[in-house]
């Protein structure tokens, strides 16, 4: 529904939304079809799909087939842990593991409507668990963990389950000596479940830790939006913490920030570019050559 609205607005122009200007627009200024057979195109089907950094409009296949980067402007979409899976494994073969770890209301929660209810819709309306999905693949043929958070999933929160998934993801990475990685999108701890989804942050630091101690790589990727207490722990933690670009990344909101110092931020404020330049982040990789770029990173880890 919202991709059809788009689609209008941006057929009417910018600020073409009064009938006026839309029937302008539909007026035809020579008579008669001037398209040729040899250069009509098949409409694909599916959806469509408008590049919120330039407009730019093309069928979801399309965008699909470009990794889900706008292929006019390089803007990065928010895309789930299927697709990284896809775009990462080899012959998209991967093993995912600890689904029957699930959330419990154990605190009785209620926000705008109770937690459990929450939950039951969330696990009703999509097809993923909890906010973090771990796979096990290979990578250009070597052995690769990746635990890729869903935003779709209660804004990628962390709570109970995300860490506890995470934290037995290493368990096997130590045992196995398998290189870990974290693909971070939320929007920080989940509030239904207090100061419990606190916990998983030493908890999960706990366990990176003891990954250290058995010289196993980990690689933080943090991908839009990467905020919240993820961001200030296990985020920066990696032997590598690399980026996508434009991603935005940061501990409070830029609004909340401007609030507090009261002054203006500068231009790019917590965006990947702007946090490689002040050494936060190692690099910035876009999506395309991730998976080259991170088979040579592991090679020159086991090296
Ligand atoms: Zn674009």
């Amino acid at each position: 529904m919202k991709q059809e609205e788009d689609f209008d607005a941006n057929l009417a122009g910018e600020d073409g939304r009064s009938e006026e200007s839309k029937s302008s627009w539909f007026k035809r200024i020579k008579k008669g079809i001037l398209t040729s057979t040899a250069e009509k195109k098949e409409t694909p089907e599916g959806l469509w799909s408008k590049c919120p950094e330039c407009g730019y409009i093309c069928t979801v296949t399309e965008l699909r087939e470009s990794l889900f980067v706008c292929p006019k402007c390089a803007y990065h979409h928010r895309i789930g842990s299927s697709e990284y899976f896809e775009i990462l494994f080899d012959d998209n073969q991967y093993d995912v593991l600890f689904e029957n770890i699930r959330s419990k209301d154990f605190l009785h929660f209620t926000d705008l409507k109770p937690y459990g209810k929450r939950l039951q819709e969330t696990w009703g309306k999509t097809d993923l668990t909890d906010s973090i999905r771990v796979a096990h693949g290979k990578i250009k043929s070597q052995d690769f963990m990746v635990a890729c958070m869903d935003f779709e999933f209660i804004g990628g929160s962390l709570g109970s389950v995300m860490g506890e998934r995470i934290a037995r993801a290493a368990d096997i990475c130590i045992e196995k000596k398998i290189p870990l990685m974290i693909i971070c999108k939320s929007g920080g701890a989940r509030m239904m479940e207090s100061a419990f989804s606190l916990m998983q942050l030493a908890k999960v630091s706990g366990k990176l830790s003891q990954l250290t101690d058995a010289q196993v790589p980990y690689i933080s990727f943090l991908t839009d939006p990467s905020f919240g207490g993820i961001s200030a722990s296990f985020g920066m933690l990696g032997d590598l913490n690399i980026a996508e670009p434009g991603a935005l990344i940061g501990f409070a909101g830029p609004r909340v920030i401007k609030e507090t110092i009261k002054k203006d931020l500068p231009e790019g404020f917590q965006r990947s570019e702007f946090l490689l330049e002040h050494g936060f982040l190692d690099f910035i990789v876009p999506r395309k050559e991730l998976k080259d770029k991170l088979a040579t990173v592991l090679n020159l880890f086991r090296n």
